[in-house]
């Protein structure tokens, strides 16, 4: 499923990824990779606490992911060196979406935000802020021309 997601930003952008291992844990150990991971809702929530990832909207109802980028200064400029997705692994699927589509959806969406892209109101967009009922699992035009501007 990781990896499936992986290839459909590698599709829209034309960027590879490389794995480089597994690790336990949380993320937040090596900013020059992308460190993705699940965790208990009670670590989801201690984590972002701990960490300074705690939005109002995931206060009050709990998220189901997080995901976002990892900067240095290199040479003089901000750098993306790499990112961090967490996804909630109690995460619930719905009538409307099944908890397999959630989580890849979620992935998708939490990777796009690893890569420095933001949320949008555009509904069919998989980096709107929530799961829209029958969105399929695909980066919508918006979602590449985002992630093609940010590689390119
Ligand atoms: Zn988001």
């Amino acid at each position: 499923m990781v990896g499936r997601c992986l290839q459909r930003i590698a599709d829209a952008t034309g960027v590879s990824f490389q794995f480089k291992g597994t690790f336990t844990g949380l993320p937040g150990k090596d900013s020059s990779i992308i460190e993705i991971a699940w965790a208990f809702d009670d670590e989801f929530k201690n984590w972002e606490r701990d960490n300074g990832k705690l939005s109002s909207s995931s206060a009050e109802s709990g998220s189901i992911g997080w995901g976002g980028p990892e900067a240095a200064f290199i040479d003089g400029s901000l750098t993306i060196t790499g990112g961090m997705v967490l996804l909630n692994a109690e995460m619930e699927g719905s009538p409307h979406t099944d908890i397999a589509t959630l989580h890849e959806l979620t992935m998708l969406h939490e990777l796009c935000h690893a890569l420095n892209l933001g949320h949008v109101d555009d509904k069919r967009e998989v980096m709107y802020p929530s799961v829209v009922e029958g969105l399929p699992i695909q980066l919508g035009n918006g979602d590449r021309t985002g992630l093609f501007t940010l590689t390119s």
